[in-house]
C-alpha cells in the first residue's frame, strides 16, 4: 500500500521483497483440480496449507529459524513472496471500531492509541473505495459501516447457521471480504468457485500483487528488487536513515540501497528484528529504540474453535451452493462484557458446506460413521459430504510484559542475521475468553440439532486456547503513542529517534480488537504515506 500510495502521489519507490515476484493473475492455481496431482492438492513442503495454497512460505521457513524463550508456545507465519499472506489470506475486512482505539479510557487496561477511528475513517473510506469488499450497512455501534458491495447470499449451512444465531441472540449478518460483487478498476466481479486461498487469476478477491503493485508499477515509478533480503537500515553520521542493506539471494552478495525515507513493512515481528538487527554507535540498542520497546507489546488474536456433525445436511437435496472462498455471513461481538469475566470480545466466523474435495477433504470419514472400505465408504462419503459446521472465535487479547520478541544472542538465520526469540503468555483475561468462545459454539451446534466432535475442553487445557501467533494476527512491536519513553513511533507511524523512518504494517499497532487487521493496516498505511508526502512538500524530511 506503501509503494501505492508514495508512487501515485510522485514519489520513486524502491521495494526490497525477500522472495520472488508472484502474481496470482498469471501465477494462481485457481482452477486447478485436486486429480490434477499424485498429492491431490495435499500440503506438501513449503507449501504447508496445501500444494495450491498461494503462500510460499510456512511456520518453519529453512534456513530462516526463530527460537522460543523456555515454556513458550508460539509459531510465526511467515511468507517469502511478493504480496506476502495477502495473497492467501482469509479476506475478512474489518475496520476497528471507535471503542478499539480507547480500550483503557473505557476498562484500564493496556494503552490508548493516539488517534481516534475519525483520524482513521477517511482512509478506511479510500481502501474500500480503491480495493472493493462486500458487506452489508448495519449500524452497529462499534463495527462501523463501509462503503460495500453486495454480499453473495447465504448458502444452505449458513442459513441454518443464521437461524441458530437468531434463536440465541446472537447477531449474525453478511460477512465482509474483499473480493468483489462486481467489477472495480478493470477487475472482474468474482465468479463463485470458492479457491479465493489460492490466489485469483480473474483479480476477484485483494491481493497486493495485483491490486496495488501492479498500478505502482505502472506509475513508472517504482523499482521492485525481490529476492532481497533486507539486513538493516543504515544511518548517517546525522542520525538519519541512509538507505537498507540487502542480501541479494539470487548471488549472495551485500548490497545496499540508498533512500531519503525508509517505511519498513515486513510484517509486525520481522520489522522489529530489522529495528533491533541495527544497530550503530549512535544506536546500540537497534534503531528508534531509545525507549527500549522495539518487540514489546506484542499480540496475536485469540482463537478456538468446535465443528460437529449436523444430521439435516446429510443426503442434501443436490443444488447450488457456489461461493467464495470464505464467509457468506458471520457474527460480530453482540454482548456488553461489562457483564462478563473477561474484557473486550471476540467474533465468531463460519465454515461448513461442500467445496471442492481435496486431499484430507471431510476432516475424517471416521468421525461419522467409524471408517470403512469400499463400495460402502464411497457412499458414506456422498452422504456425509458437507454435513460438517464450525465455528473459530476470533478474539482481543490485552498486551502484557510476558509476551515480546527480542534478538537470540546465540542464533543467525543462513545470511548470517541474527533471529528473534519470542517469549509468550496469555493473562486470565484470554483464557477466560476462550472459555466462553467454546460454550457459545456448543450452544450454537446444539440448537441445530449436531454430534459435537470434541469434549469441552478445561482450564488446565486453557480451553483450547490456540497457541501464541497460531491465528497469525501478529500485531505491535513497534507501537505507537505521545510518549517517546514507552512508544516507537508516533501517531503518524514517523520513527520518534529517526525522523525519516516510517513503519507500514502491523506492528504500530497499540491494540488488538475482535476485528482481523488488515484493513486497518492498509489504512494506517495509506495514511503514513500521506503523511510522508506532505512533510516531503513542506521540505521536512
Ligand atoms: C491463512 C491466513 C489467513 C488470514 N486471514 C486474514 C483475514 O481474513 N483478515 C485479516 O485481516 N487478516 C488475515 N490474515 C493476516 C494477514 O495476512 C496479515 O495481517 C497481513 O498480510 C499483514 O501484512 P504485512 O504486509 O504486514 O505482512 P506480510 O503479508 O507477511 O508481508 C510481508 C512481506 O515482507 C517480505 N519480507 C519479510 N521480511 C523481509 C526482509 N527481511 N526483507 C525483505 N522483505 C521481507 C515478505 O516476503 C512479504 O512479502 C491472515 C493470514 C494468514 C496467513
Ligand atoms: S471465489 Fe471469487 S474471488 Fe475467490 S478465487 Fe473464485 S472467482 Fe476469485
Amino acid at each position: 500500500m506503501a509503494a501505492y500510495a508514495l508512487t501515485k502521489a510522485g514519489a520513486r519507490v524502491v521495494m526490497l521483497e525477500a522472495g520472488p515476484k508472484w502474481f496470482a493473475s498469471h501465477d494462481s492455481k485457481m482452477l486447478t483440480p485436486a486429480y490434477a496431482t499424485p498429492h491431490r492438492g495435499a500440503s506438501i513442503h513449503g507449501r504447508p496449507f496445501g500444494e495450491f495454497d498461494a503462500c510460499d512460505g510456512g511456520w518453519e521457513i529453512d534456513g530462516e529459524p526463530y527460537t522460543r524463550a523456555p515454556g513458550t508456545q508460539f509459531s510465526w507465519w511467515r511468507a517469502r513472496m511478493l504480496g506476502g499472506r495477502t495473497n492467501h489470506w482469509g479476506r475478512i475486512s474489518l475496520r476497528f471500531g471507535p471503542d478499539d482505539f480507547r480500550g483503557k479510557s473505557i476498562d484500564g487496561l493496556g494503552d490508548d492509541w493516539p488517534i481516534s477511528y475519525d483520524d482513521v475513517k477517511p482512509y478506511y473510506d479510500d481502501v474500500d473505495r480503491l480495493i472493493g469488499l462486500y458487506g452489508s450497512n448495519e449500524g452497529l455501534r462499534n463495527h462501523p459501516d463501509g462503503i460495500f458491495m453486495p454480499p453473495p447470499k447465504p448458502r444452505c449451512y449458513e442459513l441454518l447457521v443464521k437461524k441458530a444465531s437468531d434463536k440465541l441472540g446472537i447477531t449474525c449478518i453478511p460477512a465482509r471480504l474483499s473480493i468483489i460483487t462486481k467489477p472495480l478498476n478493470g477487475r472482474q466481479a468474482c465468479h463463485y468457485c470458492g479457491q479465493c486461498n489460492r490466489g485469483c487469476s480473474v483479480k476477484a478477491n485483494f491481493s497486493s500483487p495485483d491490486v496495488l503493485i501492479a498500478p505502482a508499477l505502472q506509475t513508472g515509478k517504482l523499482t521492485l528488487i525481490t529476492n532481497a533480503m533486507a539486513r538493516e537500515v543504515t544511518v548517517g553520521p546525522n542520525g538519519l536513515a541512509t538507505g537498507v542493506a540487502y542480501i541479494d539471494k539470487n548471488t549472495g552478495a551485500d548490497e545496499h540501497v540508498r533512500a531519503r525515507v525508509v517505511v519498513l513493512s515486513a510484517s509486525a515481528c520481522e520489522t522489529a528484528r530489522l529495528l533491533l538487527n541495527s544497530k550503530s554507535s549512535q544506536f546500540p540498542n537497534g534503531l528508534a529504540n531509545s525507549s527500549g520497546t522495539v518487540g514489546k507489546y506484542l499480540t496475536d488474536t485469540t482463537g478456538t474453535g468446535v465443528s460437529g456433525f449436523i444430521p439435516s445436511m446429510v443426503n442434501p437435496i443436490s443444488h447450488n451452493h457456489d461461493g467464495v472462498g470464505g464467509m457468506h455471513v458471520y457474527m460480530p461481538w453482540w454482548l456488553d462484557n461489562k457483564k462478563l469475566d473477561f474484557p473486550r470480545g471476540y467474533h465468531i466466523e463460519v465454515y461448513g458446506g461442500t467445496g471442492a474435495p481435496g486431499a484430507g477433504f471431510g476432516g475424517g470419514i471416521q468421525r461419522y460413521n467409524g471408517g470403512g472400505y469400499g463400495k460402502q465408504l464411497k457412499a458414506d462419503y456422498r452422504k456425509y459430504y458437507g454435513a460438517t459446521i464450525g465455528f473459530d472465535g476470533r478474539g482481543e487479547m490485552i498486551p502484557n510484559e510476558n509476551s515480546y520478541c527480542e534478538l537470540d544472542p546465540a542464533t543467525v538465520d543462513k545470511f548470517g542475521i541474527p533471529v528473534l526469540r519470542f517469549h509468550w503468555k496469555f493473562d486470565d483475561h484470554e483464557i477466560n475468553q476462550a472459555k466462553h468462545m467454546q460454550e457459545t459454539f456448543r450452544a450454537l451446534l446444539t440448537e441445530m440439532g449436531a454430534t459435537i466432535f470434541s469434549p469441552m475442553p478445561t482450564r488446565d487445557q486453557n480451553y483450547n486456547l490456540a497457541a501464541g501467533g497460531t491465528i497469525i494476527h501478529e500485531l505491535g512491536g513497534a507501537r505507537m503513542g505521545n510518549d517517546t519513553k514507552t512508544s516507537v513511533v508516533n501517531a503518524n507511524c514517523q520513527a520518534h529517534d529517526v525522523k525519516n523512518l516510517f513503519v507500514a504494517d502491523g506492528s504500530p499497532f497499540v491494540s488488538q480488537a475482535d476485528k482481523n487487521p488488515t484493513w486497518t493496516i492498509l489504512a494506517l498505511s495509506w495514511r503514513t504515506s500521506d503523511y510522508i508526502t506532505q512533510q516531503r512538500k513542506a521540505g521536512a524530511i
